[in-house]
């Protein structure tokens, strides 16, 4: 094979003495249409990467840097991971996973389009930042979306540029376990942040503060978990919502705040960025 085909070329070709149709048989003409119930062989294998030409970037792996600057992981050397676009057969086993009530569609995607980090160990900055990637990879840079005026209720459409979302990178003097002081008690707590994994367990927890516990370092430089368990059960739920507060707060990340002036009535609306599984889907 010497120079690229495009489909016309390729159909002519088989008529003709290409390597192709040598494979295929020189007596019959394969179009598109009789092609159905060849057996899949190299020759289809050509034609099918032939017909892909223009896409062939859609199995590229794209290096995108991570908010946290890959330095929250360990044995891992590098600030960049790289992401994928979704293809249609992706796409279908997420709409398979749907339908068979499989709530962890965006672990799924994740899975198939970013590597090398497993998703559970992904810092919750970095997966959110991730899975905006591979939609903007995916369905280009535009994400429509639907808001009500906070004012008037008028249904406001805005075309979102994901390429425009700001990064904020993790700082170098960031320190992983965060420390502050209780509202109430006045004790310092250090907590360590969610990881991917995390988020699912306090979603699936009965009870609210179990998973909240583990994710308590010390109160007052004491680290015994059972003192712990006995504080957080004692204490003001002033205090328990500061911690579950800090906990979910990220101080770097993608920037998901959006201002708009309301369509109507010109109110400037403020609203935070969220998603669904159709996050995934082109429309
Ligand atoms: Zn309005």
């Amino acid at each position: 094979m010497s120079e690229p085909k495009n489909i016309v070329d390729l159909v002519h070709g088989l008529e003709s003495k290409d390597p192709i149709s040598a494979a295929a048989g020189e007596s019959k003409v394969l179009t598109p249409e009789n092609l159905v119930g060849v057996p899949m062989d190299d020759t289809k294998d050509k034609i099918v990467a032939q017909l892909l030409a223009n896409v062939a970037s859609t199995n590229s792996w794209y290096p995108v840097k991570l908010p946290s600057r890959g330095s929250l992981y360990s044995n891992f050397d590098s600030d960049s991971v790289e992401v994928k676009p979704i293809t249609y057969a992706i796409e279908k086993q997420i709409r398979h996973s749907i339908k068979a009530g499989n709530s962890n569609v965006v672990d799924l995607m994740l899975e198939s389009c970013s590597r090398p980090l497993p998703v559970d160990v992904l810092t919750v900055p970095d997966k959110l930042f991730l899975m905006y990637k591979i939609r903007e990879f995916s369905y280009g840079s535009t994400y429509p979306i639907v808001s009500v005026c906070k004012k008037c209720g008028a249904e406001n459409s805005l075309n979102l540029e994901l390429s425009g979302i700001k990064v904020k990178y993790l700082e170098d003097t960031y320190e992983e376990f965060c420390t502050m002081e209780l509202p109430d008690s006045k004790v310092t707590c250090v907590i360590k942040p969610l990881r991917s994994a995390d988020i699912t367990e306090l979603a699936e927890s009965k009870d609210a503060n179990e998973g909240l516990l583990e994710h308590i370092v010390s109160i007052n430089d004491i680290k015994d978990r059972m003192i712990i368990s006995k504080f957080i059960e004692k204490t003001t739920i002033r205090d328990v919502s500061h911690v579950r507060e800090k906990l979910f707060s990220q101080s770097y990340g993608l920037d998901t705040k959006v201002n708009y002036f309301c369509d109507d009535c010109t109110h400037k609306n403020h609203m935070e960025l969220s998603f669904s599984e159709h996050f995934f889907s082109a429309s």
